[in-house]
């Protein structure tokens, strides 16, 4: 019993000690994860963090508007389920950046006060962190709850991290400090940054809107947020996304899971096409005037969909698809790239792909 308990604590003998390290890293960066935010944003520059999240604030109001415009154009969608997914998109908590209590030296005091380490003993430091994660947890059972604070998330690691997410449960989304640069945010031009940084925000909030999140009304309760009539036309538009994927072969016998990639698929579907209408309506309030990149010549709605591109550029062994293929929700990178702008008139139109060609093909998947 004493083994199983200190062998659940104990993980597997790193191979090396390159591996050991990184190992230890990673467990003192997530048992501290606010301070390690900290440092980040310290290393960045307070302020220079602070405009950039202030900038992205109106990337994801611009985002956001896009997306409402875009609703009433759906053509499965009834009046009813039109208001409600309306009223979700309203609802919907965006954090973006970083909690301002981790700059708080006292807060982080008091937040850590109970985590004893000891620079010498691995084990207890294990039981440490278990015991100081659980105690928070079972804290939380005695506070009430206040949807949409970001020092319910201040404790994530994920804040340094480039990942953005969205929570069903509580409909709200998470634009952390870590995606705010290059190759997904850029200061100019930008059409880089709507192609890249944009698309990632809009695929966020249409995941409140993807085969998952339309179970969840606005205050992510389990709650289906439309009427059958628009879930039957939704599923059926989806479908096409289901099947094109399904087509999309990784290694030869192998191919991309249509199933179990179709709520990212739907998101990516929906992050291009919102995307590519915010920098529409940017660029055309702006006299059409963005900067160019020297010595390449490619007009903005190019540009706009090498940004898409950009972030997706990978080299991967035929192991790591085959596993991607069965433990990844995620389509390939390749796919991720593929299959939306192949469904795209606008890339087609700005590349001028000739009509049936492979990434213009003559019938195309369309949700959004
Ligand atoms: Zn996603």
């Amino acid at each position: 019993m004493i083994w199983r308990l200190l062998a659940a604590f104990y993980p597997d003998r790193p191979p090396d000690e390159i591996q050991r390290k990184e190992r230890c890293l990673k467990e003192t960066e997530d048992m501290f994860a606010p301070v390690v935010t900290a440092m980040y944003i310290r290393d960045k520059g307070v302020e220079a963090s602070e405009q950039i999240v202030q900038q992205v604030d109106m990337m994801v109001d611009i985002m956001k508007d896009a997306f409402k415009h875009n609703l009433p154009k759906l053509s499965w969608m009834s009046a009813f389920s039109l208001s409600a997914a309306q009223e979700k998109l309203e609802h919907m908590v965006d954090l973006i950046g970083y909690p301002k209590s981790v700059l708080n030296s006292t807060w982080l005091d008091t937040f850590f006060a109970r985590a004893e380490i000891d620079a010498t003993d691995y084990l207890s430091n294990v039981v440490t962190q278990r015991s100081f994660s659980r105690h928070k947890e079972i804290l939380q059972f005695f506070e009430t709850y206040n949807r949409g604070l970001w020092n319910d998330f201040a404790h994530m690691p994920d804040i340094a991290y480039v990942n953005a997410y969205y929570n069903q449960l509580s409909n709200i989304m998470v634009v952390p400090i870590g995606m705010l640069q290059p190759p997904l945010f850029w200061v100019k031009p930008k059409s880089l940054t709507f192609g890249a940084f944009g698309i990632v925000v809009a695929h966020e909030i249409t995941h409140a809107f993807d085969d998952e999140g339309i179970l969840y009304d606005q205050y992510g309760t389990f709650n289906p947020l439309y009427d059958n009539k628009t879930i039957d036309e939704f599923h059926l538009a989806s479908n096409c996304v289901r099947n094109q994927y399904s087509d999309f072969e990784v290694l030869t016998g192998v191919r991309v899971d249509g199933n179990i990639t179709l709520g990212e698929n739907i998101a990516d579907h929906g992050g291009l096409k919102i995307a590519e209408i915010a920098y529409h309506e940017w660029l055309k309030s702006n006299g059409r005037s963005d900067s160019q990149l020297p010595a390449v010549d490619f007009t903005h709605e190019q540009l706009f969909y090498l940004g898409y591109a950009l972030p997706w550029c990978a080299v991967h062994s035929d192991n790591m698809m085959r596993t991607h293929i069965v433990k990844d929700e995620h389509a390939p990178d390749k796919f991720r790239v593929l299959g939306p702008l192949a469904n795209s008139p606008r890339f087609s139109e700005a590349w001028n792909c000739p009509i049936g060609s492979v990434m213009n093909p003559e019938s195309k998947c369309k949700i959004w």
